[in-house]
C-alpha cells in the first residue's frame, strides 16, 4: 500500500510514515484533536527510486564535499531533477489521489498541507526539523507534484550539508509525506510544554494571527505567554506588534502574507480561557509521551487543533551541562548555560524576559574568550546563537548575539533581531561591519574562531569598541528594550555644527535610511546597491531572465527611493554595482561566475559593468526612472574606474539611459592609484565629483588585500603613500572645479577628517554612528584653519 491513514499509525511507525506522521498518528490515538490525513509511506519513496533505477545516480550525486558550495548546489539540482522528472507508477498515483479525494466532498475539493516526514526527523536525539519542504493549501492539481517535491527536499543543500557533516549516510534516510486536511487557522502558534532549556514545569506559548507558518518561519514576532504549571497561573504576557499574518487567499487558495489591521496588531491573540485550554492539551501531550514537547497548534472556528508535536531536544540533562543541540529555542527565552570559565549558571530575569547570568558571572573582569575588530560600537550581553552558513536564521531571537563565520545578505533580518554580532571573518569594511554599523548593532568581526570557541546558548558580553568577547553577562550591557536605533543616531543638540565642508553619510541598506537621515547629514555620500541586488538571491542576469528587466529595475527603485525620500532634497549619490565574483557565485545563477584567485583584483566595478552591459543598463534605467519621478536629488557614481576610457564609456551609457551628463550630477570613485594619477584626464571627461574609496585605494596602493587577515595590520589608510595620492587629487580637482569627497571607511576617522579638511576636500561621508563626531571634528579643524589664517 502506498499510503496509510494517520489514525492507523502510531509512535512505532517512524520508519514507515516518518517522524511527523508517526507523531500525528500517536496524537490521534491518544484522543487529541488532530486534523485528518494520510501518509505516503517511506516505502513508497524507496520503491519509487529503486523501481525507476535512479537510486544509485541519486546517492552518487549527493556524495559531495559539504564545504564546497558549488558542489552542494549542483548536487541539489541533480537530485531534484532525478526525482521530479521521473513519473509515478500508475497504481501509486491512483491510490494517493483516491485517498485525497475521500477527504473532500464532490463540490468541495479539500485544501491539504503536504509535509515531508523524514524517517530521521524528529528522532529524540536529533533535531533536523524544518529542513524539508512543506506546502500549504494544496489541491488535487498540484498534489502529486508536491509529493515529489517533498521527496526531493530530502536533498536540499542544507540537508545534504547536515548529513555529510554528521556522517549520516544518505542511503539510510527515507522520507514519507503527510497529506493532511488544512486548518484554516484564525490564530496559531507553538507551545513548549516545559521550559525549553531547564525542563522546569513552565509552559511557553507563542501565538500570532493566521496560519502558523508566520510564527515558525519567524516572519512575525508572536505574542508570548508563560504559564507556571506549579502555581497554575499565567506569569508573563508579552503582547507583540504583529505586523503581518499568513492567510489563505479565498480565490487562489494560496498562502499570502497580509498586513494586520491596526487594531489587531497589538491586541492579545489568546484569551485566558484559550491559554488554559492549550495548557490542558499540552499537559495531555506531555503526559502521553512522558517527555516535554514542542507543539504546533492552531485555532479554527473556536476549536484548538494540534498540528505537530515533537520532543524538546534542548533541555540540559543536569544543571551545568552544555546543551548539545542547536535548534529548538524558538520562544525567545535565552539559554542560561554556563559560560566557558564555568562560573555562570545563576540566572536573573530581566524585564524583557531574557535570562542572563548574573553580573558577577563574568562581565568586564572575565577573561577575553575571543578578540577581533571592534566593527560597530557599543557593549551588549546576550546568549550566543551560532548560525552556520546553511543553518536556520530563525533561531536568532531578539536579544541574542549572532555568531557566524561571515554574514551574508540574507542574514540581515536576523542581524536586525540580534543584540550583537560576532564573526570569524571580515575586516572593518566587510559586509558584517558595514551592515551592523548601519543597523546600530554592536559587532566584533574577524575573531578567527568565534564560531568554534563560543557555544550555542552561552551568555557573553561583546564590546564593539574594544573588539572583545567576554564570558557572562554584564548588567550594564544588557540590551536596552527601549533602544531606538533612529533616536541613537539623532544629534543630541538641536543645532548641528555648521561646517563649510559638507558632512554626509554612507548607506548600504535601505532599512537604515531613517537612521541615516536622523544624523542631520548633508546628504548620502555613498548609497551602495550591492545589498539590494545580492539579497534578491539571484544574479542580476538570472533575476532579469526569471522576472523581466522591469522587475529588476523596480527592486532597485524601491530600495533607492526609500533613501532618496528620507533625504530629499539633500543629495543622494547612488553607485552602480560593485560586487566581486565570489559574492555573485553564491547566488542562484552564479554557477558560471569565474573562479578568480583574487576577486578583489578581478572582475568587479565598472570593469564588469562595461563587459556585461545588460544588468548595468537596467541599473541606469532605474536611476533614470527615479529622476523622471522627480528625485532630482539623485547623483550617479561609478566605482573602480582607472582612466578616461572607462569614464567615457560610462558616460555613453548614461546618455543612452536618458540621463544627460551635462544636466545631472555624476562622478567617479577614486579607488585605484591609476585614477588618482590620471585625475586630470577624468576631469576632462566631464566628471562633477571624485570620491575617495579609501577601502580600495588603500589596498591597491599598499598591495594589501582588504579581506586578508594575514596582512590586516598593514592596512593603513593613513599611510603617507595613500595620503599623497589623496592630497594631489584634491589639489588637481580644486584647480579644475571638480568636487572631492571621501566615502571609504577612513572618512569616519578623526585623523583622516583633519587631513582632508586641511587639504580642502568638499565633503566627507561617514558611517551613521560617526557622523556626529565627524561634524564636530570638521568644525574644530575649520575653526583652527580660520584662526591660523588671521593670527
Ligand atoms: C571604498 O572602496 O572605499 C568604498 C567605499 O567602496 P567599497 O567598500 O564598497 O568597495
Ligand atoms: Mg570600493
Amino acid at each position: 500500500m502506498a499510503v496509510l491513514w494517520l489514525e492507523d499509525v502510531g509512535a512505532d511507525d517512524v520508519g514507515v510514515v516518518g517522524g511527523k506522521g508517526a507523531s500525528l498518528g500517536e496524537l490521534i490515538g491518544a484522543g487529541l484533536p488532530v486534523p485528518p490525513g494520510f501518509a505516503v509511506t517511506a516505502g513508497t519513496y524507496r520503491e519509487f527510486i529503486e523501481d525507476a533505477g535512479i537510486d544509485e545516480a541519486l546517492f552518487d550525486a549527493v556524495d559531495v564535499d559539504p564545504e564546497d558550495s558549488t558542489a552542494l548546489r549542483e548536487a541539489e539540482a541533480t537530485a531534484h531533477e532525478l526525482i521530479t522528472e521521473t513519473p509515478f507508477p500508475d497504481p501509486v498515483r491512483e491510490e494517493i489521489l483516491e485517498s485525497y479525494r475521500s477527504m473532500g466532498s464532490d463540490d468541495d475539493e479539500a485544501f491539504v498541507a503536504v509535509r515531508s516526514s523524514a524517517t530521521a526527523e524528529d528522532l529524540p536525539d536529533s533535531s533536523f526539523a524544518g529542513q524539508q519542504e512543506t506546502f500549504l493549501n494544496v489541491r488535487e492539481a498540484d498534489l502529486l507534484r508536491r509529493v515529489k517535491e517533498c521527496w526531493a527536499s530530502l536533498f536540499t543543500q542544507r540537508a545534504i550539508y547536515y548529513r555529510q557533516q554528521r556522517g549520516f549516510p544518505h542511503e539510510n534516510v527515507d522520507i514519507a509525506v503527510v497529506v493532511q486536511r488544512m486548518v484554516d487557522a484564525e490564530k496559531s502558534g507553538v507551545m513548549f510544554t516545559s521550559h525549553p532549556s531547564t525542563g522546569d514545569p513552565q509552559m511557553t506559548i507563542e501565538a500570532a494571527w493566521g496560519l502558523g507558518e508566520a510564527v515558525v518561519s519567524g516572519t512575525v514576532s508572536p505574542d508570548n505567554y508563560v504559564y507556571d504549571r506549579e502555581s497554575d497561573s499565567i506569569t508573563d504576557i508579552t503582547v507583540a506588534d504583529k505586523k503581518v499574518e499568513m492567510v489563505k487567499d479565498p480565490d487562489t487558495g494560496e498562502t499570502v502574507q497580509l498586513d494586520v489591521d491596526e487594531k489587531r496588531r497589538t491586541e492579545r491573540v489568546l484569551s485566558d480561557a484559550e491559554i488554559t485550554d492549550l495548557v490542558t492539551l499540552g499537559e495531555r501531550v506531555e503526559e502521553h509521551y512522558g517527555t516535554p514537547q514542542d507543539v504546533e497548534w492552531a485555532v479554527f472556528e473556536g476549536d484548538i487543533y494540534m498540528l505537530q508535536s515533537r520532543p524538546i531536544t534542548t533541555i540540559r540533562e543536569e544543571s551545568g551541562e552544555r546543551s548539545e543541540t542547536v535548534g529548538g529555542d524558538k520562544n525567545g527565552v535565552a539559554d542560561d548555560t554556563n559560560n566557558v570559565t564555568g562560573d555562570g549558571g545563576n540566572s536573573s530575569r530581566s524585564e524583557n524576559g531574557t535570562d542572563h547570568a548574573e553580573a558577577d558571572a563574568g562581565g568586564d573582569d572575565g577573561d577575553v574568550l575571543v578578540g577581533g575588530l571592534g566593527a560597530s560600537p557599543g557593549a551588549v550581553s546576550g546568549a550566543v546563537r551560532i548560525v552556520d552558513k546553511l543553518d536556520h536564521l530563525d533561531q536568532v531571537e531578539e536579544g541574542d548575539i549572532l555568531v557566524t563565520e561571515m554574514t551574508m545578505p540574507d542574514m540581515v533580518p536576523a542581524m536586525k533581531r540580534a543584540a550583537g554580532i560576532v564573526t570569524d571573518e571580515g575586516g572593518m569594511t566587510s559586509h558584517a561591519a558595514i551592515i551592523s554599523r548601519e543597523l546600530g548593532v554592536p559587532a566584533v568581526v574577524g575573531t578567527g574562531n568565534g564560531t568554534s570557541v563560543l557555544n550555542d546558548g552561552e551568555s557573553i558580553t561583546i564590546d564593539g569598541d574594544k573588539g572583545t568577547v567576554r564570558p557572562g553577562a554584564d548588567e550594564s550591557a544588557e540590551p536596552a528594550e527601549e533602544f531606538e536605533p533612529v533616536e541613537a543616531a539623532r544629534p543630541e543638540t538641536p543645532v548641528k555644527p555648521m561646517t563649510a565642508t559638507e558632512v554626509k553619510v554612507n548607506v548600504s541598506i535601505p532599512e537604515a535610511a531613517e537612521r541615516a537621515a536622523a544624523t542631520g547629514a548633508d546628504g548620502v555620500g555613498l548609497l551602495r546597491i550591492e545589498h539590494m541586488v545580492l539579497s534578491l538571491g539571484k544574479t542580476p542576469e538570472r533575476y532579469i531572465a526569471d522576472h523581466g528587466a522591469r522587475a529588476y529595475q523596480d527592486e532597485l527603485i524601491d530600495g533607492i527611493r526609500a533613501v532618496a525620500d528620507e533625504f530629499y532634497p539633500r543629495p543622494v549619490r547612488v553607485r552602480t554595482i560593485d560586487a566581486p565574483t565570489d559574492e555573485f557565485r553564491e547566488l542562484d545563477g552564479g554557477d558560471g561566475e569565474p573562479v578568480e584567485p583574487n576577486p578583489m583584483l578581478g572582475w568587479r566595478g565598472v570593469r564588469r559593468s562595461l563587459d556585461k552591459p545588460e544588468p548595468f543598463r537596467q541599473e541606469l534605467a532605474a536611476f533614470g526612472r527615479l529622476i523622471e519621478m522627480g528625485y532630482d536629488n539623485i547623483e550617479v557614481m561609478f566605482p573602480l574606474v582607472n582612466d578616461a576610457a572607462d569614464v567615457e564609456a560610462v558616460k555613453r551609457h548614461l546618455q543612452e539611459a536618458g540621463i544627460d551628463p551635462e544636466d545631472h550630477t555624476w562622478g567617479v570613485m577614486i579607488e585605484t592609484p591609476a585614477s588618482a594619477l590620471l585625475i586630470d584626464e577624468l576631469a576632462n571627461a566631464g566628471i562633477d565629483f571624485a570620491s575617495f574609496g579609501t577601502n580600495d585605494l588603500t589596498q591597491y596602493t599598499l598591495a594589501v588585500d582588504r579581506n586578508n587577515g594575514h596582512v590586516a595590520d598593514r592596512f593603513d589608510e593613513l599611510h603617507p603613500a595613500v595620503l599623497r595620492l589623496i592630497s594631489d587629487t584634491i589639489e588637481r580637482c580644486r584647480e579644475r572645479g571638480v568636487d572631492t569627497s571621501i566615502c571609504g571607511q577612513a572618512g569616519s576617522k578623526p585623523e583622516m577628517v583633519e587631513f582632508l579638511v586641511e587639504q580642502g576636500v568638499s565633503s566627507i561621508s561617514a558611517n551613521i554612528d560617526a557622523v556626529r563626531d565627524v561634524q564636530h571634528e570638521v568644525k574644530r579643524v575649520e575653526q583652527r584653519l580660520l584662526l591660523d589664517s588671521v593670527r
